[in-house]
């Protein structure tokens, strides 16, 4: 059952499950007044997202907040078209529904807008609480004037009753505040939590824990600029595990995830503040050596590379043998290049031509 919102917005109007009004029905999702400036054309896509929650009853959860930016702000144009097909044939928009259709692609993009405008709410929000303080202390002021007002003594009873309701009421309006206060501070921390959860969805990847491509976006971004600022060296590299579709076909997927958790975490094991490892996607990881010449990041790849392929790894349901699994690796000296992205393809390379010369190795670009 949705909630109503009157004269709410055009998509509570397209997609909620409350009343319809043919106005509403040919608005396009991506649509903003034109005459309407970048303020109130955001306030409306956070009225549409939450009407849209609302209306549909749907969970609050960082995961429908972006589906619904996505949906909403055309970056997802093909899932706003699903909703309009659904709302065009009447059919209810679930949760189930909406996890089978949302783009997954569209999501991470939208991250950061999402976080952005939910900040925005956030510090709205403070303000009130702030509003509500100093409307706190005009009301003790008021109380204060009351008081001065009270009938002097000549009427001893007058007074009393006058004193006992300011009292009362002071009271009362006391706790009143007391509460709404707490209500407020309440939602701010769990808005907040929210927040922090989506920020830390948006960067990590799920299988391994490890910063995804994204977030090693940013990190080779930002130590790209302070090496070059610094004068230091930064090297990147790529690394793939050996014949893997071998591990999934012999030994099933669930085994093939844990492969990649074990590598995943072997690699971690020589991050630092200068050194990055993140999961490129599939069974290819991807790094940076901030202070390090290739020749020093090579020899620490390489000893990870060989401690890595001396084990001997087991399939834990079965308890068959699976061997020895190996990784490649590619490398790449940044500043050889013209910017970080070349590099990269640089470091892929040398990574491929690892796997030409035999697998089980680490190889220098160029
Ligand atoms: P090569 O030595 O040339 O790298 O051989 P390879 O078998 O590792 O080659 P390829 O890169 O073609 O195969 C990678 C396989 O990894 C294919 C895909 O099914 C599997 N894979 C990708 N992502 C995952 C995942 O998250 N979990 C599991 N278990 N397998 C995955
Ligand atoms: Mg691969
Ligand atoms: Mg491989």
């Amino acid at each position: 059952m949705g909630i109503e919102f009157e004269g709410g917005s055009r998509f509570f109007r397209l997609f909620g499950s409350g009343k319809d009004t043919d106005a509403g029905r040919d608005v396009a999702p991506t649509a903003v007044p034109a005459a309407a400036s970048a303020n109130a054309a955001h306030a409306i896509l956070m009225q549409d997202i939450s009407d849209f929650l609302l209306g549909n009853d749907l969970v609050v959860t960082a995961n429908n907040l972006l589906a619904a930016h996505a949906a909403f702000s055309g970056e997802d144009s093909l899932l706003a078209r699903k909703l309009l097909d659904r709302r065009s044939a009447g059919l209810p928009i679930t949760q189930e529904w909406l996890d089978q259709n949302r783009t997954a692609d569209g999501l991470q993009e939208s991250v950061k807008k999402i976080v952005g405008a939910l900040e925005t709410s956030l510090e709205a929000f403070s303000q009130t609480t702030r509003s509500a303080h100093a409307a706190a202390e005009s009301y003790n002021l008021q109380i204060a004037n009351h008081v001065s007002s009270v009938p002097d003594a000549g009427d001893p009873a007058a007074m009393v009753a006058a004193l006992e309701g300011i009292a009362q009421e002071m009271i009362a309006r006391g706790n009143e505040f007391a509460a709404e206060m707490q209500r407020s501070e309440a939602e701010t921390e769990s808005l907040r939590k929210e927040l922090e959860k989506a920020r830390h969805d948006a960067d990590v990847d799920h299988l391994t824990g490890l910063p995804n491509r994204r977030a090693f976006e940013g990190l080779l971004d930002r130590h790209f600029r302070e090496a070059r600022q610094e004068a230091e060296n930064l090297c990147v590299a790529f690394c793939d595990i050996d014949h893997f579709k071998r591990v999934n076909d012999t030994h099933g997927h669930d085994t093939g995830d844990r492969v990649i958790r074990a590598i995943a975490e072997t690699l971690a094991r020589i991050t630092n503040d200068n050194c990055h490892v993140a999961r490129q996607g599939g069974e290819e990881f991807v790094m940076l050596f901030r202070g390090k010449t290739p020749q020093e990041a090579w020899d620490k790849l390489d000893a990870v590379r060989e401690n890595f392929g001396s084990r001997n790894f087991v399939n834990r349901s079965t308890e068959e043998p699976i061997g020895q699994i190996t990784f490649s690796g590619g490398i790449a000296d940044v500043f050889a290049y013209a910017n970080p992205r070349d590099a990269l393809k640089a470091a892929d390379e040398a990574l491929y031509r690892a796997k030409e010369e035999g697998r089980n190795r680490i190889m220098l670009a160029g």
